[in-house]
């Protein structure tokens, strides 16, 4: 393995993590039932909480008061989001890597790995197993490595748009790769990528540095936070972030979450389009015997105070989590969620079912197909979705249109989940997930007023059913 001089390059980074501040804020003490209820009502008048008030109800551990922070983000989910949920798969691209971070089996020092990058024809294959599933959405994943530079990311990003495998497509293709600078960013910007999703891990200083060596490229702590800073700058509107959660105290990176998203409102009038909050997981050479442990009731409470902390920003609940647990919080305002999912390079084609530790980051939770997962949230009340139609209208920033726009949610995103879903249901569903999926179409139908836009999503659908149209969207 390539081991890179670690590059020091975080002089001028912004640094808005002020941990002085968040231990203030969290210093244990019993937040008064009055104001917690403001502050859900705030929360409910979809308003963004400030890091104060996020701390009161991560202070909160009265059941009564967890309870209603519960209820409070299922109200808001169902207000407020509807019952759409958008469907992903990750594709992990290559698992070369300089960094040596703690937690990951892609590490360098990680001797079981076994090494690989998908090019050319392996590439091309996986891509068509996903769209043979039905798979409209990726993510692409890749080690940090020389050798998957912003060139190799967008060629990779243009060859999964190139790729049609029979009726497939793939119509937005978002990125989890290392940081890159200003130049790097336009570069994969200019490729298509919808969302650059970079995750912090962990915002607390000294357990960074602790399993990130600073010989690393990813030791450089301010260069990593400053990381979307750059994205947006290089015009890369749509940015997520996240937090690896039980590397530190989850209330901590809770906080750094939110003061992230505030800091990326501030200075670019957007905040991230998405906060990703995956649990670590055991994976292939890594012991971790001083974690942070995040109980499921914990992770729980993660999931319900993000929703009101963020009321405009997605959230994306991954396989990492069991099928149990992701149906209970799907219910708090999850937005997306991958489906379906392989993580081992190459396993969409070569290793069915089964999860080979050696070459994968980590273990799955949920190891569903996508049609399973989709009958589950049919049978669930949600409408599955694999819409694309406002990134590749250039209505950029769309998931805050969503809700600044009255009646947009109703005019653009449920029409048009509808027909993502009936082409799902059409080309690659099981008999049992089509019938399912047809009366949850009907039932979503008959909620509609019978106007000219109700007419025109019947138009759609019927082209559909009919075969005679495919992409159709408003
Ligand atoms: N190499 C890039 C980076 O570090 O940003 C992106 C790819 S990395 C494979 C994607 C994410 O996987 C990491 O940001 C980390 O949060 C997560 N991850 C790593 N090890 C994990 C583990 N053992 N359990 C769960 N998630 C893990
Ligand atoms: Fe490499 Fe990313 Fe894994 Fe760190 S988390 S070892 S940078 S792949």
């Amino acid at each position: 393995m390539c081991a890179l001089p670690a590059m020091r390059v975080s002089a001028g980074c912004i640094d808005f993590i002020n941990e002085a501040r968040f231990n203030a804020l969290l210093a244990p003490s019993r937040p008064d039932p009055g104001r917690v209820r403001e502050i859900i009502d705030k929360s409910l008048a979809k308003e963004a909480l400030s890091l104060e008030e996020t701390a009161v109800l991560l202070g909160a551990e009265d059941p009564g008061q967890i309870e209603a922070i519960f209820q409070a983000a299922r109200t808001l989910k169902e207000r407020v989001y509807g019952n759409r949920i958008v469907l992903f798969a990750p594709l992990y691209i290559g698992n070369h890597c300089v960094n040596d971070c703690a937690y990951c089996g892609f590490k360098r020092s990680n001797k079981e790995a076994v090494r690989r990058t998908l090019r050319g024809g392996e590439l091309e294959a996986q891509i068509r197993a996903l769209q043979r599933a039905g798979h409209k959405r990726l993510i692409l994943v890749f080690g940090e490595h020389p050798a998957y530079d912003a060139e190799s990311i967008a060629e990779a990003v243009r060859t999964a748009y190139r790729i049609k495998e029979g009726r497939g497509e793939i119509r937005r293709v978002n990125i989890n790769a290392a940081p890159l600078d200003v130049e790097g960013f336009r570069a994969v910007k200019a490729a298509g990528i919808g969302t650059y999703q970079i995750f912090m891990e962990t915002y607390h200083r000294a357990t960074y540095a602790r399993l990130h060596p600073a010989y690393t490229r990813k030791g450089d702590y301010l260069y990593r936070l400053d990381a979307l800073n750059r994205a947006l700058e290089a015009g890369c509107d749509d940015v997520g972030i996240g937090a690896l959660f039980g590397l530190y105290d989850w209330k901590f990176e809770v906080l750094g979450l939110v003061a992230h998203a505030l800091h990326l409102q501030e200075r670019f009038r957007v905040g991230p389009h998405t906060i990703s909050f995956p649990r670590i997981k055991p994976a292939s050479g890594v012991c971790l015997d001083d974690c942070h442990d995040v109980s499921d009731e914990e992770f729980a409470r993660v999931v319900a105070i993000l929703r009101l902390a963020v009321p405009y920003t997605g959230l994306i609940l991954t396989a990492r989590e069991p099928a149990a647990l992701r149906r209970r919080l799907m219910a708090f305002g999850v937005s997306q969620i991958d489906a379906g999912t392989r993580l081992e390079i190459g396993g969409y084609t070569e290793a069915g079912d089964a999860q080979v530790m050696e070459r994968e980051q980590f273990s799955l939770g949920d190891v569903r197909s996508l049609d399973e997962v989709i009958f589950e949230l049919v049978e669930d009340g949600y409408v599955p979705s694999f819409c694309t139609a406002c990134y590749r209208l250039g209505r950029t920033g769309e998931h805050f249109m969503e809700f600044a726009i009255p009646g947009f949610i109703k005019r653009f995103c449920t029409p048009n989940a509808l027909t993502t879903f009936k082409e799902y249901l059409i080309d690659y569903a099981s008999p049992r997930t089509r019938a399912a999926g047809e009366r949850r179409i009907a039932a979503e139908l008959a909620q509609l007023p019978d106007d000219p836009q109700k007419a025109a999503l019947m138009r759609r659908l019927e082209a559909i059913e009919t075969g005679t149209a495919r992409d159709l969207y408003c």
